[in-house]
């Protein structure tokens, strides 16, 4: 789903990410950790085509999209990703509902259809009462909720977090952190969410630590891991019985 391919970015002198490679299957929760400047909102931005590495690919949903044009990416970006922020970043003069519409508006849904499917990603997230409130009067959780709702409404294949849950007090925090669960089994969606929380860290599937711009070292299994050992197995067992 997701494939990094010899990553490297610099600013100024500054080298950033030395080389990263990373591949992450759907429907995986991963998630990033490290000390603060190791580079994790960078390759997180470069994952999620906000920003360009210097040298190497990155290919998603099969796609590789640092030979996307400008029209083509923005689309791709709209259509394929989802972004969830440590602060929110939901629009202050608009509603809930409208904020989780803009995405829909914006890859040419009608008012009407992009309404429909906020209203049904709003219940679902037990956020209804909510809708017609400006981010003001929401709290910190909320807002957060109507964030990922807003992540969601163009079902996108791969939702990306950067410290999602960073200025959520602990009861928010777990509830969150439960939701990006419920939501891969539901949807089948592919996380990789940028955290200093440990609880969450142990609970995903796989655990990143990236260091100076490198990939330190990976906690726990990889789907495609997992599939090379049971071919081992195959090869060793298949000659010798
Ligand atoms: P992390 O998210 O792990 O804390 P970042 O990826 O945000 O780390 O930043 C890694 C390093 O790159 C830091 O030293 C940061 O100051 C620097 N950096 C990040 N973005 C820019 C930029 N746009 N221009 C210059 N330096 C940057
Ligand atoms: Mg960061």
């Amino acid at each position: 789903m997701i494939q990094l391919q010899n990553i490297t970015k610099s600013f100024g002198t500054l080298q950033v990410l030395k080389g990263i490679d990373l591949q992450i299957g759907k429907g995986e929760v991963v998630s990033i950790v490290g000390p603060s400047g190791a580079g994790k909102t960078t390759l997180l931005q470069i994952m999620g085509t906000l920003d360009t590495p210097d040298t190497g690919s990155v290919f998603l949903d099969g796609i590789d999209v640092t030979r996307l044009k400008d029209k083509e990416l923005a689309r791709f970006r709209n259509q394929r990703l989802g972004f969830v922020f440590q602060f929110h970043q939901l629009l202050p003069e608009f509603t809930a509902l409208e904020n989780v519409c803009i995405p829909a508006l914006i890859a040419g849904t009608s008012t009407k259809q992009a309404t429909e499917h906020a209203k049904e990603l709003l219940d679902y997230l037990n956020l209804s009462e909510r809708a017609n409130h400006k981010p003001a009067e929401l709290s910190g959780g909320e807002k957060q909720r109507i964030a990922v709702a807003r992540a969601l409404i163009n079902n996108p294949a791969i939702i990306l977090a950067d410290e999602p849950s960073g200025s959520l007090d602990s009861k928010n925090k777990e509830e969150l952190h439960q939701l990006f669960f419920d939501l891969r089994d539901k949807f089948g969606q592919t996380f990789v969410i940028v955290t200093h929380d440990e609880a969450l860290s142990q609970i995903t599937d796989r655990t990143i630590h990236i260091k100076d711009g490198m990939i330190e070292n990976v906690i726990g299994a990889n789907e495609a891991d997992e599939v090379n050992k049971a071919e081992d197995v195959d090869d060793n067992t298949a000659p010798s019985a």
